[in-house]
This record gives C-alpha cells, sequence and structure tokens, in this order.
C-alpha cells in the first residue's frame, strides 16, 4: 500500500466570478509522478500555484505528511518542502543564474552580513555541470539565455533541495525533445528517491508514459483518480472533454494539388548566427510546414518571413513585389504573425482581451474625427473572441488573467478579426488542450480552403505531417530536407532530415 504524501481537502478558489477552483479533494502518494490533467482553464495552475502560496487559498486545506500547511509565498513553500517550475517564465531578469537558483535561500552565503558571491557561484555551477546544463554559466546574468535555458535553470532551482513536491506546470512545452530527456531524468531521480511529482502536461503520450496516477480536473472541478497504467490516452480524452472526442483531429484530405500562385517568395535569406540561405515560395491555399529541433533556425525563418528580424539579408517578396523588410508593411499588406514565445512577444499581458484583439485593426476601427470607437472596438472583440470561443468573464478581462491556451486563442482572434491572407504561425497550438487544438486544426483547414495560406512552424511532428501539404525540415540554420503531404509519412522519415 503506498503512503499518502499530500491530502487536497475541498479546496476552493474563485476569481471574481470565475470558480476556478471548486471543492477539489484528492490524495497523491510517496514516491509517485501524479499527473493533472484537463483543459485549458480547468484550474491546474490554479490549484498548484495555491499549493506552492503564489496564490491564497479561499477554502479548504492542503495536508503534507499528516501536517496542514499555509505557504504564504514560494520561500515558505520551499521551505515546507514544496517547490515549482511555474508555466510562465519563472526566473527574474536582471538577476544572474546562481541568484536565481537560490532566490530567498542566499542567507546560505552569507556570513557576518557579507553575501559570498563567488561561494553561491561556485554552488550553483556545480548543480548546473551535475544536471548536465553545464553550458550555462552560473554568473551570467539569466537574460543572456532563451525561454528553454532560463527553464533549465528553473528545474535546478525547483529540485537541488530534494524538496518532497515539485510541481512541473507545463513545462515541457517550452522544451526540445533534448530538455525533455533532461527533465524526464530529473523526475525518474526525484521519484526513486521517495518524493513526489505532480506533472502537469497536455502531451497525453507523454502523460501516460511518465506518471503513474492521473487526476483529471474539468471547469474547477474534480472528475477522477486513474492509474496509467489501467488507461488509454482516448480514456483520457474524454476524462478531460466529457463526452467522446470525434471527427477529424488533422485535416483528412490527401492528393488535392496546391494551387501554382506564388503569394510569398524567400530568396537567399540569411541571418547572421540564425539561418543561411533560406528559399522557398508559399502557395495560395497551402499550409507550408517548418519542422526541425528547436535550434535548427526554424523559429527565426517565421520572424525573418514577418520582417522581424534583426540584419535579415535576402528578400522577401509577395505576389504584388511588395518587399517584406519590417513589421509595419508586413501587417498592412495583410500578413499575420504569431511567436512561440506566446507571453512575451504576442499578448501584451497588463492589457484587456479587447485591446489584445483590436490591436492590428485599430486602422479600421475609428470613427468620428478618425478617433478609436470604443463601441466598434467592443463590438469588434466581442465578434472575434466569440468566434474563437475564447473562455472569459468578459473582454475587458486582462490577458495575464487567462490559461494558456486562453492566451492563445486571443492571438488568433487577432489575426483572424484581421482577416490576414499569409499567416506565419509559430507553435500555434504549444501548450494548448486538445479541444482547443481541434478548433484550432479546424481553423486552419477552412482558412486554407478559403484560399489563405499558411506558414506552420512546429516542434510537433505528427501536427505537420496532419496538417501541412509540404513540410520543409531544418538543421543548423539550413533546409535539410522536403517532404510532400503523404498518408505515408512517419515522424522517423522527418527526424531523419531533423539530426
Ligand atoms: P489551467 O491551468 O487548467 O489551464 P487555470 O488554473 O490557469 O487553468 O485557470 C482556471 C480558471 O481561472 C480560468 O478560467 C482562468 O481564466 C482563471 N484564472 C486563473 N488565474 C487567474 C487570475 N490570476 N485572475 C483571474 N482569473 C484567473
Ligand atoms: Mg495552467
Amino acid at each position: 500500500m503506498s503512503e499518502v504524501r499530500l491530502q487536497v481537502q475541498n479546496l476552493c478558489k474563485t476569481f471574481g466570478i470565475t470558480k476556478a477552483v471548486q471543492n477539489v479533494s484528492f490524495n497523491v502518494n510517496k514516491g509517485e509522478v501524479h499527473a493533472l490533467i484537463g483543459e485549458n482553464g480547468s484550474g491546474k495552475s490554479t490549484l498548484t500555484n495555491m499549493l506552492t502560496g503564489i496564490y491564497s487559498i479561499d477554502s479548504g486545506t492542503f495536508v503534507l505528511d499528516g501536517k496542514e500547511i499555509h505557504p504564504k509565498n514560494q520561500v515558505e513553500a520551499n521551505n515546507e518542502g514544496v517547490s515549482i517550475i511555474v508555466q510562465e517564465l519563472g526566473t527574474l531578469s536582471g538577476l544572474t543564474v546562481a541568484e536565481n537558483i537560490f532566490l530567498g535561500h542566499e542567507d546560505r552565503f552569507v556570513n557576518r552580513g557579507i553575501k559570498n558571491t563567488s561561494a553561491m557561484n561556485r554552488e550553483a555551477q556545480k548543480l548546473l555541470d551535475q544536471y548536465g546544463f553545464g553550458r550555462i554559466r552560473a554568473n551570467a546574468m539569466v537574460d543572456d539565455y532563451n525561454f528553454e535555458d532560463r527553464k533549465l535553470v528553473e528545474i535546478v532551482k525547483a529540485t537541488y533541495f530534494n524538496p518532497k513536491i515539485v510541481v512541473i506546470d507545463e513545462t515541457t512545452t517550452a522544451l526540445s525533445q533534448e530538455g525533455r530527456e533532461e527533465l524526464y531524468k530529473q523526475m525518474n531521480r526525484i521519484r526513486s528517491e521517495g518524493n513526489t511529482i505532480i506533472f502537469i502536461s497536455h502531451d497525453l503520450p507523454e502523460v501516460l508514459r511518465m506518471s503513474d496516477t492521473i487526476t483529471c480536473l474539468r471547469d474547477g472541478v474534480y472528475i477522477d483518480t486513474v492509474k496509467s497504467a489501467d488507461v488509454t490516452e482516448d480514456d483520457l480524452k474524454k476524462l478531460m472533454v466529457g463526452r467522446e472526442v470525434t471527427g477529424d483531429y488533422y485535416r483528412a484530405d490527401y492528393g488535392e494539388a496546391v494551387s501554382d500562385e506564388v503569394v510569398l517568395s524567400v530568396k537567399d535569406v540569411t541571418v547572421p548566427g540564425q539561418i543561411q540561405d533560406i528559399s522557398f515560395e508559399l502557395h495560395k491555399g497551402e499550409i507550408l510546414g517548418f519542422g526541425g529541433l528547436s535550434e535548427s533556425g526554424m523559429h527565426e525563418v517565421g520572424k525573418a518571413c514577418f520582417g522581424a528580424s534583426f540584419d535579415r539579408k535576402g528578400s522577401v517578396t509577395l505576389a504584388d513585389g511588395t518587399q517584406i523588410n519590417d513589421i509595419p508593411t508586413a501587417i498592412s499588406h495583410s500578413m499575420a504573425y504569431t511567436s512561440k514565445d506566446r507571453d512575451n512577444e504576442s499578448v501584451v499581458m497588463n492589457q484587456s482581451i479587447r485591446d489584445n484583439i483590436c490591436l492590428p485593426s485599430l486602422g479600421e476601427l475609428t470613427g468620428f474625427l478618425h478617433l478609436l470607437s470604443r463601441g466598434k472596438m467592443k463590438k469588434f472583440a466581442n465578434e472575434y473572441a466569440a468566434e474563437m470561443s475564447v473562455k472569459m468573464v468578459n473582454t475587458d478581462q486582462f490577458v495575464s488573467d487567462l490559461s494558456g491556451g486562453n492566451k492563445q486563442k486571443v492571438v488568433l482572434a487577432r489575426w483572424i478579426g484581421k482577416n490576414s491572407d499569409i499567416l506565419v504561425l509559430d507553435s500555434p497550438t504549444r501548450g494548448i488542450d486538445i479541444k482547443v487544438k481541434q478548433d484550432i486544426y479546424q481553423l486552419m483547414d477552412k482558412m486554407r480552403k478559403e484560399g489563405k495560406s499558411i506558414i506552420m512552424i512546429s516542434e510537433e511532428l505528427m501536427e505537420l505531417i496532419g496538417m501541412c501539404d509540404r513540410i520543409l525540415i531544418m538543421k543548423d540554420g539550413r533546409i535539410n530536407g522536403d517532404l510532400q503531404r503523404s498518408p505515408d509519412l512517419d515522424e522517423n522519415s522527418l527526424i531523419a532530415k531533423m539530426v
């Protein structure tokens, strides 16, 4: 019989009129990876943020090893033996890697009121090396590293002190395959030491492979706890959505000819240190995929097409001869772009859903004397938020309050509202649950049929295979493979060109 580590008892949390967590109770055992699943907005992050002192608890209790805990912040949670790798960026800018790792625990390195920075750096570097992240330098500013490396720093920060419970909130979506493998190793280590992991992920095969037990939430309500060995992916989908998930997931057609009409022509594009001599043509009604490892340069290709690259050489030309060298030209010529780094580059967090959706369309939302019309903006935002079924109270709500999938819907609503003809979608379904994913795939299929053209950049090979007319595989900044849509394509044929 496994021993209980954590009892979640009658937990509740509301935000305004949103009941984010409603009377949730379940147990988590010692020495297990306990997955928490549920659609976007089902309350997973709210629950784990309460456990780790990030949010206050409205009512209910957490009992850890038989003792009630009430952490008021993350440091107090650490002291109780609970840590978290948060869904959003969890490191602080302006601090070094070492300062981030030991944030709140600096007193370990203080002697007679003086902080021994070099001892702290040494200790942090030792940890980074042990974890196999030695290329990250303890004394460097954390800002010098990209999103993924900063996530690796967070993994060290959350696990080096052998906590009793580590919460991993959708970290894997930010990681490349190599980063994931590192995380899995740490998860296995923590479990083998008899400690517990609460693992939040939308990647159901990953959930089934990595977890022992799975608890499902839906709309803030507890649904069920099951043993991973006893369930299939379809069982989990049904638990999450509350009904059988039917209909085509990806687009279903094969052998449809793509139009000859070229809408975007990319020629000899180079961004120093990132991509080299990239040339391709995007056709009307085509979904053109870019795949590769996360550092292959594929994300930069998207930026380069949208005129968002720094120091780009070569040309990006529309059918009418317009050269795309900057973002305003791209937007005014019906191009759209969604970034992989949604929180930092796509949404304006501290603004309302309404303002976010209206942003690229402000020119069309003016009234008397060319002043912005509040009424038009409201109507516009409501229309496209509804079209994307954004889960919200109303469009005055701040984007920072939304769950990841709903933020992505806001980003997409903005470009659908703008009625863009060419969409560059970088990781459009990153961190999004199956139902919203299916919505996005269907939307892409609809847009394609309407003659819109899409560049889809993704680290998920299955969605590239499922959605694209043609897939270009990037390796070391260059195009290394060119695969046509076919029912015979499998992940291995793509991987062969990636590594
Ligand atoms: P999940 O992590 O399962 O995707 P969340 O716990 O982030 O879901 O969100 C649950 C619900 O609570 C959502 O409706 C979300 O919009 C709302 N919510 C989460 N955090 C906040 C917040 N800080 N302010 C207001 N509403 C929030
Ligand atoms: Mg979440």
